[in-house]
């Protein structure tokens, strides 16, 4: 038997419904696994509260954390640093409790290197045209940086060979239960004597 948790990695582009997939599953009380809270520089959207939906810090702030080695992994996205406390990884990893990542795939991929343990699952949208119509209805970005975000995005379709999985966000809940479908069997695989 494992003593350590498993490290999950959710990942995709930005307007797949990573985040909808991620509320749906930590809204469902057989879901086991603990989120870990990102740290950003992106301001506060209207609804979100500091320390629930992210810890919201300053470019100053952010940057000495990185000088102090205080992230697992860290990128730039759309002129806004995001990052995973590692402190908070590692311990809830080392009581053996699964720790759930949502994160781009710049960030990602640094945990792949660092962490190849981990279990790496690429959300994916039935198709591009349809990610560029959910950011234009999701109505929260401007048309530039929607226009920056599918580019992006075009970029990540391509790395989803990089991931142990790849599971098509079609409906939220049939996404969901096939995370934990996924996430049940890995640890049927890792637990076998
Ligand atoms: P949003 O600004 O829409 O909340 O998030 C933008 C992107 O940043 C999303 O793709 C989200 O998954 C990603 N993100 C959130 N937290 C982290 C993190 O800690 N690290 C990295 N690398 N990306 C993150």
């Amino acid at each position: 038997m494992n003593e350590k948790g498993l490290l999950i990695v959710l990942s995709g582009p930005s307007g797949v419904g990573k985040g909808t997939v991620r509320k749906e599953l930590f809204s469902n009380p057989k879901t086991t696994y603990e989120y870990s809270i990102s740290m950003t520089t992106r301001l506060p959207r209207e609804g979100e509260v500091n320390g629930t939906d992210y810890f919201f810090k300053t470019r100053n702030e952010f940057e000495a954390l990185i000088a102090q080695d205080k992230l697992l992994e860290y990128a730039e996205y759309v002129g806004n640093y995001y990052g995973t406390p590692v402190d908070y990884v590692k311990e809830t990893l080392n009581k053996g409790r699964d720790v759930f990542l949502e994160i781009e795939v710049q960030g990602a991929r640094q945990i792949r290197e660092k962490f190849p343990e981990g279990l790496f699952i690429f959300l994916a949208p039935p198709s591009l045209s349809e990610l560029q119509n959910r950011l234009v209805h999701r109505g929260t970005e401007s048309s530039d940086i929607i226009a920056s975000r599918v580019e992006k995005a075009r970029k990540e379709l391509e790395m989803m060979n990089l991931y142990d999985y790849v599971v098509e966000n079609d409906h939220v809940e049939l996404a969901c239960e096939r995370i934990h479908a996924i996430v049940l069997a890995e640890h049927l695989r890792r637990d076998r004597v």
